[in-house]
């Protein structure tokens, strides 16, 4: 295991985490319709084949192919009809058809549908049509889509609603899914106020509370239950107080603030003192300090408290890791290639994740940075729709230079 005085890359972070973090093994039973994004714990397998019936693909007539004429007009007598939901029972004779419209179950005896728009007219039962060909026979057989007893979700896959809507369809109603990750988030510096504190009780050198929100609500979609454990006073009693009954409640807890090296930075020491500190410095831009550990069995990411490096180490290690607890393989974010439409300050040493707006048009993936990019200044994130990765080997850029984004969707999907 790396020694937790080095800087590590993100890469080297995300690795170790990955090995250290347990796969979950705690499993519930999940109704259908509360089990969107959760992560299947048991293979799910169709219980029915789709179509489960020889069904109409077309609004048309269902007919033998052997009565197609393809070079004259011929007719055919129509003994019924089978709309979606109430088939037609009997069996299509030589001369015979039934009017048949879309979903509906063929009749025994019929092998194609011929589509409306080659009727000519209809005569009392008599239909007329036009020469046609039978390539084309417009049926669905059973299991065109699915068969019966086919795996429709392996063990790890977060249930999207895509999914959702086959298993509804494949009669699944009940899912084994992974238990939720107990997610506990403390903010932490004696200067913070819970938003919402009167302005006129905001005292001065006292600020608001950004970070917790903010962390919260970039896990929200994850199988998590968020615990908000409010905010630490920079007074190492009373963090240890919180930080042992948080971690003895949680699968997880989630800091912000207090892990730099200033005189009220308690938080690393009181990782090292109760547990196990991993690692603690990251080669990122910003997010530099980040202190992971755990203490018991309860993982610990001490993130920085500028709201930026809260959020870009939020996004780029703290979610990934948690999605890797709940079950599923780490999400590896999207990487597009994008020319520069600015110009990037960048002092070589390490990666930076710089906020931007990338558009695509006919000269491809373009970008733009958003502005000075300090960070304290939420502002930054104003407008963005994508981190600009620069390498940590990199130096200044130009208008027109290659540079690699990661759109902010893919880093939430
Ligand atoms: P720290 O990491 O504790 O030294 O904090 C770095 C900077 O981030 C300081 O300016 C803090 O006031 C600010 N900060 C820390 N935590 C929060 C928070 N939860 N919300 C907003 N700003 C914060
Ligand atoms: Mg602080």
């Amino acid at each position: 295991m790396v020694q937790h005085s080095q800087a590590l890359d993100l890469e080297e972070a995300l690795s170790a985490i990955q090995q250290l973090l347990p796969e979950p093994t705690k499993q519930e039973t999940c109704a259908l319709q509360d089990a969107l994004g959760r992560v299947v714990a048991q293979p799910i397998h169709a219980a029915l084949s789709l179509p489960p019936f020889i069904a109409s693909a077309m609004d048309g007539v269902a007919a033998r192919s052997k009565d197609v004429d393809p070079n004259a007009p011929y007719s055919l007598r129509q003994v019924g009809t089978s709309f979606a939901g109430h088939p037609y029972l009997g069996h299509i004779e030589p001369g015979q058809c039934i009017r048949i419209f879309t979903g509906a179950a063929m009749p025994e005896g019929a092998d194609l549908v011929i589509v409306q728009e080659n009727i000519v007219e209809q005569c009392d039962d008599q239909i007329t049509f036009v020469p046609h060909t039978t390539q084309e026979t417009h049926i669905r057989d059973v299991g065109n889509d699915v068969a019966k007893g086919q795996c429709l979700a392996e063990r790890g896959e977060r249930i999207s609603p895509f999914m959702l809507g086959q298993f509804a369809a494949a009669g699944i109603s009940l899912i084994q899914v992974f238990a939720k990750v107990r997610v506990g988030i403390f903010s932490s510096g004696d200067e913070l106020r819970d938003p919402g504190t009167p302005l006129s009780d905001l005292a001065y050198g006292q600020i608001y509370d950004s970070n917790r929100l903010t962390v919260a609500k970039l896990l929200d979609d994850l199988p998590i239950q968020c615990v908000d454990l409010g905010c630490l006073p920079d007074d190492p009693k009373k963090i240890d107080d919180a930080l042992l009954r948080a971690t003895n409640d949680c699968d997880v807890l989630i800091t912000s603030g207090g892990v730099s090296v200033g005189d009220a930075d308690y938080i690393v020491e009181r990782i090292r003192r109760h547990g196990e500190l991993r690692f603690w410095r990251l080669n990122l831009k910003p997010g530099k300090p980040l202190a992971f550990g755990h203490i018991h069995s309860c993982w610990i990411f001490g993130l920085p408290g500028n709201p930026i490096s809260t959020i870009i180490t939020a996004l780029l290690v703290a979610r990934p890791a948690i999605a890797h607890l709940a079950g599923t393989s780490m999400p590896i974010p999207l990487r597009i290639v994008a020319t520069l439409k600015s110009t990037i300050t960048h002092t070589a040493g390490r990666t930076e994740y710089q906020r931007g707006h990338f558009e695509y048009g006919i000269d491809g993936h373009t970008v733009t940075h958003t502005g000075q990019q300090g960070s304290n200044r939420l502002s930054s994130f104003r407008n963005a729709n994508c981190l600009i990765e620069i390498a940590k080997t990199q130096g200044d850029m130009e208008v027109g230079d290659e540079v690699i984004i990661l759109p902010l969707t893919s880093l939430l999907h």
